[in-house]
Formats: C-alpha cells, sequence, structure tokens
C-alpha cells in the first residue's frame, strides 16, 4: 500500500504518469475533476451540494471539495493505494487529509513533484491546436500536418482551432496561479520529509523511470510492491 500525491503545473504530464502508474503498480488514480464529477452523478448528498455550485458556475467550497474527496477514498475498494491528482490544493486541505488518513491507519508516503520551466510549459500548451473538423490534435513545434499544403492529415480539412484557454498569457495566468497556491502545499510536505522533485522535461519514458526510483524510496513502499 502506497498513497502518494503528484504535483505539478498543467502541461506537466501528470495525467500520462499517473496512467502509467495505475497500470504498473495497481494504485487508483484520485483526480479532484474526476471526483467531482462521479459524486455528482452518484448523487450522494454531498454530489448534491456539489452540483448546485457547479450549475450556479461557482468555485466549489474549500469544505465540499474535502467531503468529496473524503467519500471517494472511503468508496474505494480494494487497491494498492492511491494517487491523489488536484488535491489537496491548500495546506488547510492538506492537514485534513492527514487527519482522515490517519483514522484508516493509513498516510501520504510521498509527495511528486514534477517540475517544467514556466517557458517549456508555455511552448507545450500554446502550441496546441486541433482540426475543426476532424478533431485530431496539432503541434506548432512537435506535430505538424505532414501533408504538403499543410492540411489535416486525417480529414483534408484547412480549418484549425486554438483554444482560447491556450493563449500564452492564459497560460502564464494559469501558471503563476498555480505557483502560488503550490509553493505552501510543498512548504508543507516538505517540512516532513515528503517531497520528491522529478525533471519533467525529460521524455515519457525517462519521467516514468524515475517516478519508479522516487516511489520505491518512499518509505513503505518496499512492503507494497513486493507484498502485493
Ligand atoms: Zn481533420
Amino acid at each position: 500500500m502506497i498513497n502518494i500525491i503528484l504535483l505539478g503545473p498543467p502541461g506537466a504530464g501528470k495525467g500520462t504518469q499517473a496512467k502509467l502508474l495505475e497500470e504498473k503498480l495497481g494504485l487508483k488514480q484520485l483526480s479532484s475533476g474526476d471526483m467531482l464529477r462521479a459524486a455528482v452523478s452518484r448523487g450522494t448528498a454531498v454530489g448534491q451540494k456539489a452540483k448546485s455550485y457547479m450549475d450556479a458556475g461557482k468555485l466549489v467550497p474549500n469544505q465540499v471539495v474535502v467531503d468529496v474527496v473524503f467519500e471517494s477514498i472511503d468508496a474505494l475498494s480494494s487497491s494498492n493505494g492511491i494517487i491523489l491528482d488536484g488535491f489537496p490544493r491548500t495546506v488547510e486541505q492538506a492537514e485534513a487529509l492527514d487527519k482522515k488518513l490517519a483514522e484508516k491507519n493509513a498516510r501520504i508516503d510521498g509527495v511528486i513533484v514534477i517540475k517544467v520551466r514556466d517557458e517549456k510549459l508555455v511552448e507545450r500548451i500554446a502550441g496546441r491546436y486541433t482540426c475543426a473538423k476532424c478533431g485530431e490534435g496539432y503541434h506548432d513545434s512537435f506535430k505538424k500536418p505532414t501533408t504538403a499544403d499543410g492540411s489535416c492529415d486525417k480529414c483534408g480539412s484547412q480549418d484549425f482551432k486554438r483554444r482560447d484557454d491556450d493563449r500564452p498569457e492564459k497560460v502564464k495566468e494559469r501558471l503563476n496561479a498555480y505557483h502560488k497556491q503550490t509553493v505552501p502545499l510543498i512548504d508543507y510536505y516538505e517540512k516532513r520529509g515528503k517531497v520528491a522533485v522529478i525533471d519533467g522535461e525529460l521524455s515519457i519514458e525517462d519521467v516514468s523511470h524515475k517516478m519508479d526510483e522516487v516511489l520505491a524510496s518512499f518509505e513503505g513502499a518496499e512492503s507494497s510492491v513486493t507484498g502485493g
């Protein structure tokens, strides 16, 4: 049993790495967005509360988010551990999580921070665009259409679109918000000796390899790997 938190800015590849860990180690990824959607569709009291805020276009309050996450943790059937993604976001949530896990004789074994320089993230995110007709994804630097006239590889359309949220200014705004939010959180876990930083600018395979090393270094990792 190993419980970890995955921290990283948008575009750092958290989702990809979480998926690899699920496959390799049988961990269960719990992302805040998925948990909220699942709670809403389960229709529990907590889920209905969350829904009322989401329907009104409001931010779901701290305590409701905490309740949704804890309900999801309680609803887990057997798993070799969890990967939290997008939660906790604040020190208050981290403290509540520690308390909750202690009640279950469990704990956060480690926090993995996937680090990517802001300018790299802007390049990764702002370079994305999709075919307006078939939805095929492209990138200015990493995946241009291979056709001579630049039309879509899949459907031949010349019509492409970019998400407003992916504009460089918007990406920088999101990154600033991320840094502001996570500095105290990283500090909280660093004081408890639980933080490992991974260079997210490496290839997906290399990042994955580093993740394995870091997981093995977390206390309790050994028993969960050999015992599971
Ligand atoms: Zn297309």
